[in-house]
């Protein structure tokens, strides 16, 4: 079937085909749409403002200082950051500029600046996250979406956008300003869902990694790659193992298939107990059971899937060119 109507939500163009119905966790119900001009993967019509403000609510972030309700996940996720920073910095010399895009807590800047002596800028859209990172004196923040009068050409050895493509509504316009405002020889770093992984051919609609409204589009990464070239950055690195979100989308995906609801455990351990009240406490302890019990079988076979590269997700670094 073929979508006239929608237009593509990176290329703007209007010729895509519907590819299968995906539906948020509010019944707002949409389709995975891929562009015939561009060949990206979008959510299909584009998310109103309305939706998108009640996906981005306080449960969205978490309703205090962290993301999720259990002290052990923070953890763990701040294990994550720090491995990405450690990663960066070998890229790094002493007092480069950094930019964050999607900076959120700022956390992962100030395991940055805990390595080295580097000039940090990050950008968050304003809420509670933006509020927080504020108040950081180390991180030079800009509440709101980077434009082109933000920072002089050539200013950063290094732009970082983790799991944040994804989300931008002028995704295309950030690329611009990235390719302009990032060194020669600069390096960034992104990572998203890989809409070419097994578990995306697997699940459709019912895939975590979808996050429908707040995902707006995806690309294959052999498209991204061709797509970064073309804004003169060569590919360093890609890597597709990732413990932090691929086994977890392997056991939320599947309990998607399983129960009428999607994201009913990945919500309740975000602390949103509002949602799927209608689930007995028992369902729920029966979900974070098959959880503990299938993670460690969904690690070891990510490093298999990882390898023929079909992981869940895709960490990119790419060089811009002399
Ligand atoms: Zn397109």
């Amino acid at each position: 079937m073929t979508d006239s109507v929608n237009p593509c939500g990176f290329c703007k163009t209007t010729k895509s085909k519907i590819l299968y119905p995906v539906s948020d966790i509010f019944g707002h119900n949409f389709n995975i749409n891929k562009c015939e001009s561009c060949n990206a993967f979008f959510l299909s019509p584009i998310p109103t403002q309305q939706q998108l403000e009640m996906a981005y609510d306080s449960s969205y972030y978490g309703s205090n200082e962290k993301k999720f309700s259990f002290p052990v996940i923070e953890q763990v996720l701040d294990y994550f950051r720090s491995g990405r920073a450690r990663k960066l910095a070998k890229y790094l010399k002493e007092d480069d500029a950094i930019l964050d895009i999607g900076c959120g807590n700022g956390r992962f800047l100030m395991y940055l600046n805990k390595i080295g002596n580097y000039k940090l800028f990050g950008t968050e859209l304003p809420g509670n996250s933006a509020e927080r990172t504020s108040k950081i004196k180390e991180i030079n923040l800009k509440i709101g979406m980077l434009e082109h009068s933000d920072f002089e050409p050539k200013t950063f050895s290094a732009i970082t956008l983790f799991h944040v493509f994804e989300h931008l509504t002028e995704p295309k316009a950030i690329l611009e300003i990235i390719s302009k405002i990032i060194k020669p020889e600069g390096v960034v770093i992104m990572s998203f869902p890989n809409i070419d992984s097994l578990q995306a051919r697997w699940f459709k609609g019912k895939w975590l990694h979808l996050d429908p409204p707040r995902h707006l589009f995806f690309f294959a990464p052999n498209d991204f790659e061709k797509l970064l070239n073309s804004y003169g950055f060569e590919l360093v690195s890609k890597k597709f193992m990732s413990f932090e979100q691929n086994p977890y989308g392997m056991v939320q995906s599947l309990l998607n298939k399983m129960i009428t609801k999607r994201e009913v455990l990945f919500e309740r351990l975000k602390g949103n107990n509002q949602y799927a009240k209608e689930y007995s406490k028992l369902n729920i302890l029966l979900q974070k059971l098959f959880f503990i019990a299938t993670i460690p079988v969904f690690m070891i076979t990510d490093i298999f899937v990882s390898l023929a590269g079909k992981g869940a997700t895709v960490e990119f670094v790419f060089r811009k060119r002399k």
